[in-house]
């Protein structure tokens, strides 16, 4: 008999905290934890190693209340049964809460505007086409109002537990893990890694049954035609088509998972931090994640689930030393919102940030009040570091190798990936171009 099947689901209560309904966090990891060998996974220069490189103070750490987060909100419920209570609760979560819900309308008529003007006067990049795309590339993700695995629930389907009589599958921790990121990658991740929980990086309140300690990490990649093109219109559908991907890939993960007869729920923390711990990248100057095979361009999920898994270690590919002689991140950014500092510090900027690591804090509400403005998801940022570059071919693999074993070269190659024209550009004949490129499936490239 396959035991009670979940779709248990983060909650918000009055108090804005978010977790299950019922269940004890497990302090206690898993007694016997298996590592999977990382070494296919990553080129040569990617180390593997026991713990994260950003340095941890569990002392100075404290979970912090879902509702502060502001960027980490964002894309946070497009899986989660209460998405549509959060963002009816808006005055009360992102960035309202920091400048008032008046501003922050007035923030969002102001791209409302821009958008409309880009329209009237054809700007490359923000014409009619361009429009017609990014809406469309939302339809699904905005447009319908539950989510898709509330809608699977109901079908009969889904459950094949039920459905067919079966006990829940049995295997060991690395066939377990093997065959989640197998399914995952089919059903559109491009990358797949597992931790376990750990109540630090969980949401105050947030609770989970206690053998609920395993996560997967599910990481998406962007296309990066549409990364250079961030600022228009065009290159915010690339973000909102990432957004339908990552609602379709959680939804059918969840029921792959339930399929084999185990619980499962989105998890109610940070997911950066999972992903760190699984070895998919380290924390950048951006104060998000950047992995040594796709850098910034991409999207974080992560699941929990009673499964039992195999899990990975964190990787250190130089990213550190990397970040503290470049900058491009920061500069890249119209709004001022990431740190030029030389090192990075124990000190958050705000409520938004998740104190209790040595980072470069972001100022968040600086971050979203641009981005209101503009309406494309802006993430220059992200297309403007030089690991964001996922083809193979030989110069970028030099490059990235000579990134991670000789650090100080870094400005050298940020010149280059100048003189190169990597990165987002505003030139219009190349913003316009895109509608002529040969793309595959996604825009991916
Ligand atoms: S570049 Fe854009 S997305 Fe990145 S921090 Fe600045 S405003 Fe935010
Ligand atoms: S742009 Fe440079 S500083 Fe920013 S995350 Fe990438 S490597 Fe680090």
């Amino acid at each position: 008999m396959a035991h009670e099947l979940s779709g248990e689901e983060t909650t918000v209560n009055d108090a804005g905290e978010i977790g299950l309904p019922s269940g004890q966090v497990d302090e206690a990891p898993d007694p016997a934890p298996v590592y999977r060998n990382q070494r296919k996974r990553y080129p040569w220069w990617v180390k593997s190693v026991d713990e994260p490189t950003t340095a941890i103070d569990r002392n100075k750490h404290k979970r912090i209340n879902m509702e502060r987060l502001t960027v980490d909100l964002v894309g946070r419920f497009h899986h989660a049964k209460n998405r549509a209570e959060v963002v009816n609760r808006a005055a009360s979560v992102g960035l309202p809460q920091y400048i008032g819900l008046d501003k922050a309308a007035a923030l969002g008529k102001k791209g409302w505007t821009r958008q409309k003007r880009w329209l009237q006067e054809n700007s490359p990049g923000s014409r009619h086409e361009d429009q017609a795309l990014h809406n469309a590339a939302q339809s699904v993700q905005y447009n319908l109002g539950h989510d898709f695995y509330e809608l699977t629930e109901k079908g009969a389907y889904v459950n094949v537990c039920k459905r067919y009589g079966l006990e829940p599958w049995k295997g060991s921790k690395l066939e377990a893990s093997q065959k989640v990121e197998k399914a995952a990658i089919a059903l559109g991740a491009s990358q797949v890694g597992f931790a376990q929980i750990d109540p630090m990086y969980l949401y105050k309140g947030a609770s989970y049954p206690p053998e609920m300690k395993y996560v997967i990490i599910t990481y998406i990649r962007w296309s990066l035609e549409g990364d250079k093109r961030r600022d228009t219109v065009l290159g915010g559908a690339e973000n909102r088509v990432v957004s339908s991907r990552e609602f379709f890939l959680t939804s059918s993960l969840r029921n792959f998972i339930r399929g084999l007869g185990y619980r499962e729920s989105v998890i109610g923390g940070p997911m950066i931090p999972y992903a760190v711990n699984a070895g998919m990248g380290e924390l950048g100057r951006a104060n998000r994640m950047v992995s040594p095979l796709h850098g910034m361009a991409g999207r974080i999920t992560a699941l929990v689930t009673d499964l039992p898994l195999a899990i990975d270690k964190p990787i250190d590919f130089g990213l550190q030393a990397f970040c503290r002689r470049c900058s491009k991140c920061a500069q890249a950014c119209p709004a001022g919102a990431l740190s030029m500092e030389k090192e990075p510090s124990w000190e958050p900027k705000g409520a938004w940030n998740t104190p209790g690591k040595r980072a470069y804090y972001e100022d968040s509400v600086s971050c979203l009040s641009y981005m209101a403005t503009r309406g494309t998801g802006c993430s220059l940022c992200l297309a403007a570091c030089p690991w964001t570059k996922q083809s193979k071919t030989s110069l970028h693999y030099i490059a990235k190798a000579l990134g991670a074993k000789l650090p100080f070269l870094a400005p050298a190659m940020v010149f280059l990936d100048d003189l190169f024209g990597y990165g987002p550009t505003s030139n219009p004949d190349l913003i316009e171009e895109w509608w002529d490129l040969d793309l595959h499936e996604y825009g991916l490239d």
